[in-house]
């Protein structure tokens, strides 16, 4: 097992790491169900309002937990951790999946799940169902880093969860727990009845620190890059604000976070129900969602060892850049190591005009400004693209 996942982390460090749509990531996303999404909700539902340290809120850690034994994590792999709040002890849940490359680096995607006056089936039913739907396909999957699930409570009452997580666990671990990036995910159920199509994407404009609000902003644009590669939603860029995400920025961590567009004017009553969200939009922003932890904490892309990529996968991995193009093109696929291989250039007319072998840079320059098709073969398996010459 431990030898094809570092074979598996090989091939996956082999391919072109600009951010293009990966199939294999989109095939995972394909296992997100809306049926799960409504489950998962209306279960949060029904376990009633969970103000922080209330025995609802005790509860629902409870189903938290369990659900990730039943996707079949380990009890070894789930941690709490612990706080008080006005003299009830209460829980944040902690799920943690090692990473094959970078073991000690920490993608953390988090929501709160406990809530204030009413159920909070939106806020934050919604991102809590994002989370479990996304550990449930990532179980089984490798990523180069490490990922932390986290469902924080006591946010309802200042960033209580994630505060006393920042302070007593990411400070307090010898040498600082290194983190890639906090993904935040709160309040993305939409407004019943409206056309919810447009996720709001926050990054971080506090200046106390500013030195972390550069890389917060590039995070945010590969994620809303990765809304529009995996997900029907628009975006809007906004800022960070009022969530668990900011201990953590306070503390120089680099965020991002999902907040939905069309702002509901529920949470935070009893009115925060199934019905008046829109379980579509959790389906929608779950597939952006599962996009983004995939590019962030760099997932696998096809469980298959660099000896036995056989020739279909590799052609799914084919990216050929710059196009369009003047003069040079560049191929990559998934092995590089990959000796077999033919590329040939024809015209619409079907007219051979460029062929090699075995060669990842085709000089173009002799070629005229125009639409042409290139064809990559490894061994009997052929794909064509477009191309566009442009001088
Ligand atoms: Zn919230």
């Amino acid at each position: 097992m431990k030898k094809s996942f570092i074979l598996s982390a090989l091939c996956v460090s082999l391919y072109y790491p600009a951010q293009t749509f990966v199939q294999a990531y989109q095939n995972r996303i394909n296992q997100i169900t809306q049926s799960n999404i409504n489950n998962y909700l209306t279960e949060f539902a029904y376990l009633g309002v969970k103000t922080t340290g209330s025995a609802n809120n005790n509860n629902t850690f409870t189903w938290l937990k369990n659900k990730y034994l039943t996707f079949g994590y380990t009890e070894a792999q789930i941690s709490e951790n612990v706080f008080t709040y006005n003299t009830t002890i209460t829980k944040n849940l902690i799920l943690t999946k090692t990473g094959t490359k970078y073991p000690n680096t920490f993608v953390i995607v988090c929501g709160h799940y406990d809530t204030i006056v009413g159920p909070g089936v939106n806020d934050n039913g919604s991102g809590t169902s994002v989370i479990l739907e996304m550990a449930r396909i990532l179980k089984d999957v490798p990523t180069e880093y490490s990922i932390k699930f986290i469902n924080f409570t006591g946010e309802e009452q200042g960033l209580r969860g994630s505060q006393n997580y920042v302070n007593t666990v990411v400070n307090t671990t010898n040498p600082k727990m290194d983190i890639k990036v906090i993904f935040n995910i709160d309040q993305v159920g939409g407004v019943a009845g409206e056309v919810n199509n447009t996720i709001t994407c926050e990054r971080d404009t506090n200046n106390n620190p500013a030195t972390n609000n550069a890389a917060s902003n590039a995070v945010t644009q590969e994620l809303m890059t990765c809304v529009s590669l995996y997900s029907q939603l628009q975006t809007n860029l906004s800022y960070a604000y009022g969530s668990d995400y900011m201990p953590f920025q306070a503390n120089g961590e680099v965020i991002t976070g999902f907040y939905e567009f069309n702002e509901s004017t529920k949470p935070h009553s009893s009115s925060d129900t199934y019905v008046n969200m829109d379980p579509v939009f959790v389906y929608n922003v779950t597939k952006a969602a599962l996009g983004a932890v995939q590019h962030f904490a760099t997932a696998e892309i096809n469980g298959l060892s660099i000896n036995d990529c056989p020739p279909e996968k590799m052609l799914q991995s084919l990216q050929i850049y710059p196009n369009p193009v003047s003069d040079l093109i560049n191929i990559e696929m998934l092995n590089t190591n990959l000796k077999d291989f033919s590329f040939s250039i024809t015209d619409l007319s079907g007219k051979l005009l460029i062929r090699s072998e075995n060669s990842k840079k085709i000089d173009v320059s002799k070629l005229s400004s125009g639409i042409y098709f290139a064809t990559m073969t490894v061994e009997d398996q052929k794909l064509t693209k477009k191309i566009v010459i442009s001088k």
